[in-house]
């Protein structure tokens, strides 16, 4: 019999591992596979590291991998899928958003041949506002770099063996999974499901963290803001000559004018913002080559079964 790994990161989510494990495991029956539940404990500071032990303990199939810190949800992934032994792996969040209904369907899918069997949510019930940013986010980011994120489609998938190890044989420090998944490429197929309201404790994601989260999205995947950088540049310093060009033939024709404060500020002004925006875009990739360049692991593992 084949076997299915379900990666589930956690991070605080003493309220809702136990509820989330119950619920799959009733869908589980419905998968004709060895299950192996392979949960990552991300450093969790409540009472989550003790309800996964008391389930291992219950539960050959339950496996735990225990962080010495909070390393972040893409490093609990990681972790995830380099300790997952299935043919397949389906990677969920604890927090029941991503319904386990769905997994015997994607088992079904991966059965018929497909390598990716992607979830892929509307956003009912989500507030107004981040459903703008969401929406504005993604059209930018499509139009930076070069893999296809499409909206909805979060971290909710299956994977096949050979998909997971093309992911894994990916050795950067800065993952951005959302890329990553869409840059392997592979047989995929897209499911739809409702959104879910988390059912238990709070979202992990602040505004800062979604910010930062999105950053990452535009810059670990191109270099197109580098690009921007020099074509503005070249734009801005056409403007500055033909300006000065101008100014200067008004000198000869018209004479000295009154000392020109305005223009003189809103320009230092103005290069200056632009200078220290793309100043801060290539630092930010400086910043990246650093990390990369440590060749630090990405988690370090405190306890596992
Ligand atoms: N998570 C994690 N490490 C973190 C933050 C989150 O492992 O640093 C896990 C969390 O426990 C959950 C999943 O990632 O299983 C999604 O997190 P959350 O529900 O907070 O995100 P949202 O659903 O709001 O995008
Ligand atoms: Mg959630």
């Amino acid at each position: 019999m084949k076997t299915l790994s379900i990666v589930i990161p956690c991070y605080n989510e003493e309220e809702t591992v136990q509820k989330f494990y119950d619920e799959t495991k009733q869908w589980m029956e419905k998968v004709p596979a060895d299950i192996e539940y392979v949960f990552v404990d991300d450093g969790s500071r409540d009472r989550t590291l003790p309800i996964l032990k008391e389930m291992a303990e219950q539960d050959d199939d339950v496996h735990y991998i225990s962080f010495s810190r909070n390393f972040g949800k893409e490093a609990a992934i990681l972790a995830g899928f380099q300790y997952a032994k299935g043919d397949a792996v389906v990677l969920i969040d604890a927090d029941l958003q991503h319904p386990p209904s769905l997994i015997p369907m994607m088992w079904k899918h991966f059965e018929d041949g497909y390598d990716q069997v992607i979830a892929k949510r509307n956003r009912a019930g989500e507030k107004f506002t981040r459903r703008k940013l969401t929406n504005v986010y993604y059209k930018l980011v499509n139009r930076l770099v070069e893999v296809e994120i499409t909206d909805g489609v979060g971290d909710f998938r299956l994977l096949s063996r050979q998909a997971l190890d093309a992911l894994l044989s990916l050795t950067e420090y800065n993952r951005f999974s959302k890329g990553l998944f869409s840059w392997i490429g592979f047989h995929e197929k897209m499911i739809e499901y409702e959104n879910q309201v988390r059912v238990e404790g709070a979202s992990k994601w602040s505004f800062a963290s979604l910010l930062n989260y999105g950053m990452d999205g535009i810059l670990s995947f191109n270099n197109k803001p580098l690009r921007i950088a020099i074509y503005s540049g070249i734009g801005i310093t056409m403007f500055g000559f033909i300006y000065i060009l101008i100014t200067l033939v008004n000198y000869f024709i018209n004479g000295v004018e009154t000392p020109g404060y305005f223009t003189t500020i809103s320009a230092i002004i103005l290069l200056g913002g632009i200078q220290l925006l793309f100043l801060g875009i290539i630092g930010e990739y400086i910043g990246r080559i650093y990390y990369e360049t440590k060749r630090r692991p990405q988690y370090l593992v405190k306890e596992k079964n």
